[in-house]
């Protein structure tokens, strides 16, 4: 029996309607950009499953390291010793995060780093002996799906069952240059009816909104009022972190820095999950008391795994390094001259590039899961690209070791792609 038939005996998929959709592709490998499914196809990876191995599957360098690792010290709890790889971790992200922040904190996933950083605000305002409960969230931004982090994120399909559990979230538009003012004056109205914690975003790209760009001018802005008000910002860097936006992060995009930052995804190179929340000094201050419960107990029994921190330590020293660096540099361009030559095309209406990330609007009607998705995903298989549409949007976030020729043949599968839509 194949993989794929074996798989329907016990397994449940995520985000699948398995009465609609009962089949999953066996994957047997997985090296650079290429996945090898179990009849031999292979596919480039054009999304780095799911924005985690951008250094490409199964990098020599990392794994290496991650084995040299394993042999060394293999896990610890983290409550109660320390360990080189946690601390060498730390070291290296302060060198590269915006120079505000300053304490790392572990999680397990994108989820629980979003989770952690809302338990933080929250608490930060506790000890103070303040009661803040509301956060402030863009409209369609995605955060995860625990419960603080569904929360903020925009109601879908995601967290419509769950609706009435949620803590309380205010939402606003995202800025797009010509409605700063109308923001502001909403974030006026909602600090003087509600208690707020926090504002949390996704930095310029809002991911599972379709790859949307909003306005850095316009987010300084929000993020002014929230430093004047007291609103903790907390940064969902989980997608947009180690590069994609052409800078380390998105946030160095922008001006004024965020007090939390969630991190996740290329953090440990596609290699193993982990996630980092981080803050600046005074977040952390907060919790500094004679008092132990002023102290932050949420903890993963996982957290700080030595050997995902061996593989976050060889994928910045892979992100920091000249080559990657160019390499980062080329798709850009090469996402460019394709973006030229394709915005005018008839069935486009719209397209969209940041870094290493290129997004076209096709002119159909939305639908987040329709027929159309599942046309263009079986074309794009069968050409040997795996990619995956939102709704009426194509995407690619490629690995940052993608080949110029692999990256043509990825835009020329959408281009191709269009005498089907
Ligand atoms: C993927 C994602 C998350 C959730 O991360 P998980 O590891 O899937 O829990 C949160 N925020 C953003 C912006 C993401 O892209």
């Amino acid at each position: 029996m194949t993989l794929q038939e074996r798989d329907k005996k016990h397994l449940w998929h995520p985000l699948k309607q398995h009465q609609l959709n009962p089949e999953s592709l066996g994957i047997v490998k997985a090296k650079g950009c290429i996945l090898t499914d179990e009849q031999g196809n292979e596919y480039i990876d054009a999304i780095a499953s799911w924005y985690t191995c951008m250094y490409g599957h199964c990098n020599d360098f990392i794994v290496d390291r991650v084995y040299s690792q394993m042999q060394q010290l293999d896990h610890v709890m983290f409550s109660d010793f320390t360990h080189e790889p946690a601390v060498k971790l730390s070291e290296e992200l302060i060198k590269i995060l915006p120079a505000n922040q300053n304490r790392i904190y572990f999680n397990d996933n994108g989820s629980t780093a979003v989770e952690s950083s809302i338990k933080m605000a929250l608490q930060y305002y506790f000890n103070k002996g303040e009661k803040r409960s509301t956060f402030i969230a863009f409209e369609n931004g995605f955060h995860g799906d625990t419960f603080g982090a569904m929360s903020v994120s925009g109601l879908s399909v995601y967290n419509g069952p769950f609706e009435d559990f949620l803590i309380e979230v205010k939402r606003i538009p995202t800025p797009n240059g010509s409605n700063h003012n109308t923001i502001l004056d909403q974030l006026k109205t909602l600090t003087s009816k509600h208690k707020i914690a926090g504002f949390i975003y996704e930095p310029l790209l809002q991911g599972a909104a379709g790859m949307t760009i909003h306005d850095a001018n316009g987010l300084n802005d929000i993020l002014k009022f929230c430093k004047d008000n007291g609103i903790l910002s907390i940064a969902d860097e989980v997608m947009t972190g180690f590069g994609k936006t052409g800078k380390y992060f998105a946030s160095d995009h922008i001006e004024t820095k965020p007090d939390i930052m969630c991190l996740s995804k290329a953090l440990t190179a596609g290699l193993l999950p982990m996630a980092i929340t981080s803050c600046r000094e005074n977040i952390y201050e907060g919790f500094l008391s004679n008092d132990i419960t002023k102290g932050f107990f949420h903890c993963h029994t996982y957290s700080a795994n030595p050997v995902a921190c061996a593989a976050a330590i060889a994928g910045i020293e892979l992100l920091t390094s000249n080559e990657i660096q160019d390499n980062i540099k080329r798709i850009q361009a090469t996402h460019k001259s394709f973006e030229a030559k394709i915005k005018d095309h008839p069935k486009i209406k719209g397209t969209r590039h940041l870094g290493v990330v290129l997004a076209l609007d096709l002119n159909t009607k939305m639908e987040r899961y329709g027929h159309l998705r599942d046309k263009l995903l079986k074309f794009f298989m069968d050409r040997g690209v795996f990619l995956r549409p939102l709704g009426n949007t194509i995407y690619i976030q490629v690995p940052y070791i993608i080949t110029e020729q692999q990256l043509e043949k990825v835009h020329k599968t959408i281009e191709d792609s269009l005498a089907i839509v």
